[in-house]
């Protein structure tokens, strides 16, 4: 329920930019020349790139060898989740350009970041749900970027967006810093739905996954609700922060 209560106003930030433009593209400091991406310049834009390395067919997490198809944290604790579609690398502009949206408040930043789930091969599922922000953290924030991220593949691909499945009923401290298994302790049974899920298979979407904690966690809840299968999508995998 909470993660739309914000989505219709603008952050402040986000105005100051916009009185701003044109601005300095941040990646090369030439001037942006596009509206829908700055302050990124459409070149250093072009610059971004899919992840085709090899990689776990379960979590998606970069692998070192190309003769393995499963990364040691899957074999050691097998995820709720069946896989995870992922864009890219959390590197370069590709960091750039979530971290402006996330944290600088760039919220028309959502369309073209949002687009880039359109190359990846989603298969047909009954909707898509965003990982949601705490009440404390969307005040704080502004807007959920996981839910305007939901909103392009839901109009692209007409798969319903399913908003007020999935709640974070308390606010929980940054992840940054914590371990894998302290990420999980730290997330553990704050997620809810408020409904049954009959025999769903559903899309849950994350800008940036790290160890997976939160995926793994919303998962369970969602799972655990009646979902018979939930199928993970992010824009980026990152190692530890
Ligand atoms: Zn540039
Ligand atoms: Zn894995």
């Amino acid at each position: 329920m909470w993660n739309f209560v914000k989505t219709g106003g603008y952050g402040l930030t986000s105005s100051v930019l916009n009185l701003m433009y044109p601005s300095i593209c941040p990646i090369c400091k030439g001037r942006s020349d596009s509206y829908s991406h700055s302050p990124i310049c459409l070149n250093c834009w072009k610059g971004i790139e899919q992840y085709s390395g090899p990689s776990c067919r379960i979590c998606a997490s970069p692998l070192v060898s190309e003769y393995s198809t499963v990364c040691g944290e899957c074999i050691n604790a097998l995820p709720p989740f069946s896989m995870v579609l992922n864009y890219g690398i959390y590197s370069g502009v590709l960091a750039e350009a979530i971290n402006l949206m996330k944290f600088y408040g760039v919220r028309r930043l959502t369309r073209p970041l949002g687009r880039f789930f359109l190359s990846l091969e989603i298969p047909e599922c009954d909707g898509i749900v965003p990982v949601p922000l705490s009440k404390k953290g969307l005040r704080a924030r502004g807007f959920n970027q996981t839910l305007l991220l939901a909103r392009v593949i839901s109009k692209e691909l007409r798969i319903p967006l399913l908003m007020d499945m999935l709640f974070k009923k308390k606010d929980t401290p940054p992840q940054i810093g914590l371990n894998a298994k302290e990420r999980l302790k730290n997330l553990r049974g704050v997620f809810e739905t408020c409904m049954r899920i009959d025999n769903l298979r559903l899309l849950l979407l994350d800008d940036v996954m790290t160890t997976g904690a939160t995926v793994r966690e919303c998962s369970k809840t969602l799972i655990k609700a009646g979902a018979r299968e939930v199928i993970v999508i992010t824009l980026a995998r990152s190692s530890m922060m």
